[in-house]
C-alpha cells in the first residue's frame, strides 16, 4: 500500500476538457489535505489523451485554480499524452500474456474475468460487484491512445499511487479497473470514493445553482483560505461543530474516515460566510494588499492616502464584507471628494426643515471637537442629542446620510473620525443646503 520510503502517495488527476469545478477542487483538496495530514505525496496528473476535448485553455485555468487555492503538488505535473509508449508496453504485455486482443479498427479489448469481486472502499465500506455482468474492456482506442481505465491503472501503477480518493461517480470503473490490476499482478491501491456535491435542490451541481468554477469565485473576489475551509467542510466533519479552521489544522487534522457516504449540498450563501471569518481574520497588512488591486480597479486608490488611514478604514469594514470587491462598494465616500448620494435615504432621512437648526448647531459643536477623536465626537454628539431633548436616531441617521451619502454604515463615530473634521463638516454644510427642506 505504500512506497519504497513507506510513504502515501496521492494524486489528483483531471481532464482539461472543463474549467476546475468546485467538486473537482473539493477533490482536489481531499487528496492534498490526506497527503499532508499523512506527510504523503500529492502529485498533479493531467489526463489529456483525449486530444480533441481537452484544451490548453482549461489547463492553464486549472493549474492556475489550484495554485491560487494553494493547492501545491510534488514535482512537476506528469501529463499522459506523453506517456503512450509505457501504455504500449503494458498493452504489448497484456497481448503477449494473451489477457488482450486486437478489436475492429485496431483498438484493443481486455478480457474480463467474470468473478464477483468486493472492493473495500474507504467511505463506503465494501462494495460488491458482479463482473459477469461486465463486456470486455477497450484499452486501446482505434487511434493507438489509451481509454481512461486502462491509461489511469497504468498510471497508478508507475507512479506508486496507494490511495486513489476521487469522485463517486467513478465507482462503477473501479471493478474494470481492479481486473487490470489482476492482470498485471499488481496490487490496487485503497479506493476513496467521495460523495458527490448536489445543489440545492438535491440536483447535481451544476451551472443552473450558480458559479461552480473555482475561476468565477477567485474572479469575484472571494478569498482562497475561505473557499478551502469550505470545501473541506463539504462532506468531511472533524467531529465537532465547528465551522472555521484555518488550512495549517486542516493538515493536521483531516482524515478519510470522516468523509460521510451521503452527498454534501453546496450552499453558496454559507461559502461567502466562510471567507467573511477569513477575511476578518486576515493580518491587515494582507489585507491590505489583497484590496488595493480592487481599489485600483474601482479608481479609488489616490495619492496622499496614507497607509495608516487605508488600515483603519479597512479595519472598519472587515467584518461587514465577504468578498474583497464589497469593501469598495461600501467604502468609497472615503475616497471621493464628491460622493453620490442614495435618493431613497435622502427622501427617507434628510427631507427635514428641523434637519436645519440641529445641523447647523452640530457643526458649530464638531468644530470645537479636539482631537477629533471618535470618542470626542461621540460624546459631542451624544451631549446635542441630550440637549434638543431628541432620539439618538433624530440625529445619528440623517448625519449618515449626510456624510456617507447611504443609510448604512460601520459605526457613525468611527466614519466620523477617519473622515476627519474638515470633511464631515464640509458634507452636513453641503447636505443642510441641498436637502433639508
Ligand atoms: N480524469 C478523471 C476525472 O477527471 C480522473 C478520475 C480518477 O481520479 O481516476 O474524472
Amino acid at each position: 500500500m505504500t512506497d519504497e520510503k513507506g510513504k502515501i502517495r496521492v494524486r489528483f488527476a483531471p481532464s482539461p476538457t472543463g474549467f476546475l469545478h468546485v467538486g473537482s477542487a473539493r477533490t482536489a483538496l481531499f487528496n492534498w489535505l490526506f497527503a499532508k495530514a499523512k506527510e504523503g505525496s500529492f502529485i498533479l496528473r493531467i489526463e489529456d489523451t483525449d486530444k480533441k476535448r481537452s484544451n490548453k485553455k482549461y489547463l492553464k485555468e486549472i493549474l492556475e485554480s489550484l495554485k491560487w487555492l494553494g493547492l501545491d503538488w510534488d514535482g512537476a505535473p506528469v501529463y499522459q499524452s506523453k506517456r503512450q509508449h509505457i501504455y504500449n508496453r503494458y498493452k504489448k504485455r497484456l497481448m503477449n500474456e494473451g489477457k488482450a486482443y486486437t478489436i475492429k479498427g485496431g483498438a484493443v479489448a481486455f478480457k474480463i474475468s467474470k468473478d464477483r469481486i468486493t472492493i473495500d472502499d474507504l467511505i463506503h465500506g465494501p462494495i460488491e460487484f458482479d463482473n459477469s455482468l461486465l463486456e470486455d474492456l477497450v484499452i486501446i482506442k482505434s487511434d493507438g491512445t489509451p481509454t481512461y481505465n486502462f491509461a489511469c491503472v497504468v498510471d497508478d501503477i508507475e507512479m506508486g499511487i496507494t490511495h486513489v480518493i476521487r469522485g463517486d461517480d467513478h465507482i462503477a470503473n473501479t471493478p474494470k479497473q481492479f481486473e487490470l490490476y489482476r492482470a498485471l499482478e499488481c496490487s490496487p491501491p485503497r479506493f476513496a470514493h467521495v460523495p458527490l456535491i448536489l445543489g440545492e435542490d438535491r440536483s447535481r451541481l451544476s451551472k443552473r445553482h450558480g458559479a461552480t468554477s473555482i475561476a468565477e469565485y477567485k474572479e469575484a473576489g472571494y478569498l482562497p483560505y475561505g473557499i478551502v475551509n469550505y470545501l473541506a467542510l463539504l462532506g468531511w466533519s472533524p467531529g465537532n461543530n465547528r465551522e472555521i479552521i484555518k488550512r495549517e489544522e486542516l493538515k493536521k487534522i483531516f482524515s478519510l474516515d470522516r468523509v460521510g457516504k451521503t452527498s454534501a449540498v453546496f450552499d453558496q450563501n454559507k461559502l461567502g460566510w466562510a471567507c467573511g471569518q477569513h477575511i476578518k481574520d486576515t493580518d491587515i497588512d494582507e489585507l491590505v494588499r489583497l484590496i488595493k488591486p480592487y481599489m485600483k480597479k474601482s479608481r479609488l486608490l489616490k495619492k496622499g492616502l496614507s497607509k495608516k488611514d487605508l488600515q483603519n478604514i479597512i479595519r472598519l469594514f472587515r467584518t461587514r464584507i465577504r468578498r474583497l470587491p464589497e469593501f469598495c462598494d461600501q467604502s468609497d465616500y472615503f475616497f471621493v471628494s464628491k460622493i453620490k448620494y442614495d435618493k431613497a435615504a435622502v427622501k427617507k432621512f434628510l427631507r427635514r426643515k428641523e434637519l436645519k437648526v440641529i445641523f447647523s448647531m452640530l457643526i458649530k459643536d464638531l468644530d470645537r471637537v479636539r482631537p477629533f477623536r471618535t470618542d470626542k465626537i461621540e460624546h459631542c454628539c451624544r451631549s446635542l442629542i441630550e440637549r434638543l431633548g431628541i432620539g439618538g436616531g433624530d440625529l445619528i441617521h440623517p448625519v449618515r446620510v449626510a456624510i456617507t451619502g447611504r443609510s448604512v454604515s460601520p459605526g457613525l463615530f468611527d466614519v466620523m473620525h477617519l473622515l476627519g473634521k474638515k470633511t464631515t463638516i464640509r458634507r452636513l454644510r453641503f447636505a443642510l443646503k441641498k436637502y433639508c427642506k
